[in-house]
């Protein structure tokens, strides 16, 4: 068996702020050590339910270096650094079978909801595929589906498991906080956090068979509400993209990775 953990850090025990997620500050240099703990916590319940499953961490949050290396489980193999192909899902077009989601959050515009945003708050509002709104864990899932590969458990606040029930029924979520607003939560304890991060794994992956992941079949019409129409203009650049309101892109992609490629493409260019 091979597992694939995606890990995000909005959604990590404690975090409640930007500050908490930015490089460079002291909350940070806390919150990564939490961050590294919970990646360790999954490595251990995936192979207590499978011993000798490889287990693939990446990195999938920021600059994509936030794990310390030294303090991570070291059975599992760790996939950091960017840009890489797949994004924050790198690895999962090598024969995954099973996807886990750490730290995670809901999408661009969702209501109190901690830190909710879509792969770049200061660029996208929203990213549709085929008329669908889908946040970071709908684009992750479907593109783990497209591969074979199944989304069994996403953790993150209680916003995050609502989306996880709308893109992929039958996925576990364990709610690690429970948000306030879009900068507060009442948290559980970090160490036990990682407790019911390491029960949750083994239950999530015994109910593998009973999820069903959105999956987008054949060609994908994608669109990207971005924050400001100058955003856009970088974007344009690119064959076959198109303006169809204000701050609307819109793109027809043959295939969903294709359009999953092009959400990364729009927020790095209108990020400039
Ligand atoms: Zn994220």
């Amino acid at each position: 068996m091979r597992v694939l953990i995606s890990i995000d850090m909005e959604g990590i025990a404690g975090v409640v702020d930007a500050e908490d997620v930015t490089p460079g500050t002291v909350e940070y240099e806390r919150h990564r050590l939490q961050m590294t703990d919970e990646a360790s916590a999954a490595v251990r319940g995936v192979l207590a339910a499978s011993p000798g499953a490889a287990v693939l961490v990446t990195e999938a949050h920021g600059p994509f270096r936030n794990l310390v290396h030294d303090r991570l489980d070291r059975r599992a193999e760790l996939v950091r650094g960017k840009p890489k192909p797949e994004g924050m899902m790198a690895g999962v077009a090598d024969g995954v079978d099973s996807v886990v989601f750490l730290g995670y959050h809901a999408k661009a515009g969702s209501a109190r909801s901690v830190l909710a945003h879509t792969v770049n708050s200061r660029v996208i509002a929203d990213v549709r595929c085929d008329g669908r709104s889908l946040g970071e864990l709908g684009l992750n899932t479907a593109l783990a589906a497209h591969h074979g590969a199944v989304p069994v458990l996403v953790t993150g606040d209680d916003s995050v498991a609502r989306e996880a029930a709308e893109v992929a029924p039958g996925m576990h979520a364990l709610v690690v906080k429970r948000s306030l607003g879009s900068r507060a939560a009442a948290v559980l304890h970090p160490s036990e956090v990682c407790d019911r991060i390491e029960a949750a794994v083994p239950a999530a992956l015994a109910d593998r068979d009973r999820v069903r992941p959105l999956q987008f079949v054949g060609p994908v019409t994608l669109e990207v509400d971005v924050l400001q129409p100058g955003m856009a203009e970088r974007a344009l650049l690119v064959p076959g993209m198109e303006l169809v309101a204000d701050r609307t892109l819109t793109y027809r992609a043959e295939c969903f990775p294709a359009a999953y490629g092009l959400v990364q493409l729009v927020a790095a260019l209108g990020a400039l």
